[in-house]
């Protein structure tokens, strides 16, 4: 089964829950485990099968295997998760480099993003690789999304 990372079956509940925070976290795809996490740490790993992600900002977890009871954290992974960061610079968008500073920098300054646009034309032309660059192996923009209403409603823009 070959899924491109933008078109995953959202449909199917194949979540499974974090034991460290408790909420669902979203199936990750072997080649996202494969890029993300360090090397030494995916050599432990048995099998890649079967590996979650946690989506929850304040919990350390980014990877889960509850069947394995393999819990993969930031110090793991080596990306920096952007919706499990606080600190700048914080990457919303892997792919074409997207942070948090530059969407609510365009937003102060121009009263709005070009960020969900761009992003999309790119999708649509194929150019993105979340499933190998983004750390939840999908689709950045509802993320954008949320990011450019948190600037919005920041700069107070309408
Ligand atoms: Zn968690």
């Amino acid at each position: 089964m070959k899924s491109h990372c933008c078109e995953i079956d959202e449909t199917k509940d194949c979540t499974s829950a974090c034991k460290e925070c408790g909420s669902a976290g979203k199936p990750v795809m072997e080649i996202t485990l494969g890029s993300m996490v360090k090397e030494p740490v995916l050599e432990a790993i048995k099998n890649p099968d079967g590996f979650h992600f946690c989506e929850t900002p304040s919990c350390e977890v980014v990877y889960f295997n509850n069947e394995q009871q393999v819990y993969l954290h930031k110090q793991d992974v080596k990306a920096r998760v952007g919706i499990k960061e606080t600190e700048s610079p914080v990457p919303v968008c892997y792919c074409f480099g997207w942070t948090q500073e530059r969407i609510f920098e365009e937003i102060k300054q121009h009263g709005k993003s070009t960020a969900v646009q761009e992003i999309g034309a790119k999708i649509k032309a194929g150019e993105c690789e979340c499933e190998i660059k983004n750390p939840s192996g999908r689709c950045c923009l509802g993320n954008v999304n949320k990011v450019v209403k948190k600037g919005k409603e920041l700069y107070r823009v309408p």
